[in-house]
């Protein structure tokens, strides 16, 4: 059976002109030869022994590496978008930090009546929905916890990076075929858009999708009928109350909001201070490299970097991701700082919208409960992370509590939540909408019970 499909594989690619060149490299003219294509390999994947599949991750980790400085670069100039030397970091950390096979485990239950096994299989073929802001990082990492778990991948990758992306699914394919595995464990397509992303939401052979993006993607892939992981839009706050090492805090918050320009859905994207200790906060975060505008400088940006359509306001795409040097000179001012800031109240438009530009907005309040509640309202119920400066057990767990977010970090800067200069493991696809918070590859498994009636049992 397994021969027949693979004929009329064979015979389907020739009829659609994909050259056997793409295909060993897991791209594809068309999204439906990629999803055969995958559905062939994952046959292969779930009868390779873990010590195998466990080597072709090696390798990835390896290639990952040994391409970071590539990966970044491309990244940078095709999608006009991020810091170089903060991409080559964020390979380098899912390179060393990404779980494999390791994190898959199996319970167990034995007694009078036998032995009952838990284990995790495979879902099948999965298709992933990725996003410009993390392109290639957001693909190896998935493939690493997707293969573990004896998965293949279908990628429909970000239009705006889809070479970046391209790029990261060959040299997949090159590590599987490096360590003697099946080609095509991940397949990604050359032209992807939204229709070839709706394809894999409806598609027979795609079991699980896993949607890395803002909220209409996931919404889309939600309403699919099919099992979703859906990893959509932050839109962090981070508080600081007045027992904070001020310091300190402004130094993290710096870090975290300038690394990548501010595209990770993670990063701090407007700051709610207690009022007492709000111009040292903003003293210390100049010291450490961010630049105060004033008010009318602000609005100035505002009208810069966000658009007007059909009355909505929208981001224009020509300033996500830019640095703040670039953001600064289209309001003509020069300067080498890494974050812009400002102050003013909840309701300004660069406070409320998630930009992904490093500018920082202010709010000051009274006290630790307006804090809270204002904080909470400007993570606009995603759910996703939240982040505190403080030294007060009570105040941080109340936090925590109230914006009940899949990501809390506490006096350190964001990036901390993914394993950067914090413990646990690294990811790119949270999964703050349906619940699994961090994914890893036991993320990609179903559950199955195995029961073996009176014996094994030799207590
Ligand atoms: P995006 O939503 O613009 O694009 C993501 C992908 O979805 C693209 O491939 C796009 O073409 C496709 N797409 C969009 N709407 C679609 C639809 N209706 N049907 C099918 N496909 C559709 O996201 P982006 O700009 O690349 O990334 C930024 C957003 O993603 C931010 O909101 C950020 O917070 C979020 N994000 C979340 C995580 C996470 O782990 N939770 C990680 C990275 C980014």
């Amino acid at each position: 059976m397994d021969q027949l499909i693979e004929q009329i594989v064979q015979q389907v690619l020739k009829e659609l002109g994909t050259t056997a060149h793409q295909a060993e490299q897991g791209l594809f003219n068309d999204i439906e030869t990629a999803i055969i294509q995958a559905e062939i390999a994952q046959k292969k994947v779930a009868r390779l022994s873990m010590a195998a599949r466990e080597q072709i991750i090696q390798n990835i980790r390896t290639a990952t590496l040994d391409n970071a400085a590539l990966l970044a670069e491309m990244a940078v100039n095709e999608t006009g978008m991020g810091n170089v030397a903060h991409k080559i970091a964020k390979h380098e950390l899912l390179a060393a930090k990404t779980p494999g096979t390791e994190d898959i485990s199996t319970q167990a239950f034995s007694g009078d009546h036998g032995l009952t096994l838990i284990e995790q299989g495979p879902f099948g073929v999965i298709g992933a929905i990725t996003p410009c802001t993390n392109p290639s990082e957001t693909i190896l990492c998935n493939t690493i916890g997707m293969l573990a778990a004896g998965n293949t991948v279908v990628f429909n990758p970000h239009p705006a990076a889809v070479n970046t992306s391209n790029y990261a699914v060959q040299l997949i394919n090159k590590a599987s075929y490096d360590a003697g595995g099946p080609e095509n464990i991940a397949v990604s397509t050359l032209k992807p858009t939204q229709e070839t992303g709706n394809t894999l939401f409806k598609h027979d052979m795609i079991k699980l999708l896993a949607v890395t993006g803002g909220p209409g993607v996931v919404t889309s892939a939600l309403q699919s009928g099919k099992r979703a992981i859906g990893a959509g839009a932050g839109n962090p706050p981070v508080l600081v109350d007045e027992t904070a090492d001020i310091k300190a805090a402004a130094k993290h918050i710096v870090s975290g909001a300038s690394f990548d320009n501010n595209l990770p859905c993670i990063s701090e994207k407007k700051v709610v201070v207690v009022n007492k200790v709000a111009d040292e906060l903003v003293y210390y975060m100049k010291e450490a490299g961010a630049y105060l505008v004033s008010a009318q400088e602000a609005q100035q940006l505002a009208q810069t970097v966000i658009e007007t359509v059909q009355g909505k306001p929208r981001l224009n795409r020509a300033c996500v991701g830019k640095s703040a040097q670039e953001l600064l000179k289209k309001i003509n001012i020069d300067s080498d700082a890494k974050l812009i800031i400002f102050e003013s109240d909840e309701h300004h438009i660069l406070i409320k919208e998630e930009l992904m530009m490093p500018i920082l907005g202010i709010v000051r309040v009274q006290h630790i409960d307006e804090a809270i509640s204002t904080a909470v309202r400007l993570e606009q119920g995603n759910r996703h992370s939240a982040h505190m400066h403080s030294k007060n057990i009570d105040n941080l767990t109340r936090f925590g509590q109230e914006a009940d977010t899949a990501i809390f970090v506490k006096n350190a800067p964001s990036y901390a939540a993914i394993g950067f200069g914090g413990e646990g493991f690294c990811t790119f696809t949270i999964a703050s909408r349906t619940g699994e918070g961090l994914t890893s590859s036991r993320t990609f498994t179903k559950s199955r019970r195995c029961v073996l009636g009176d014996n094994f049992c030799i207590r």
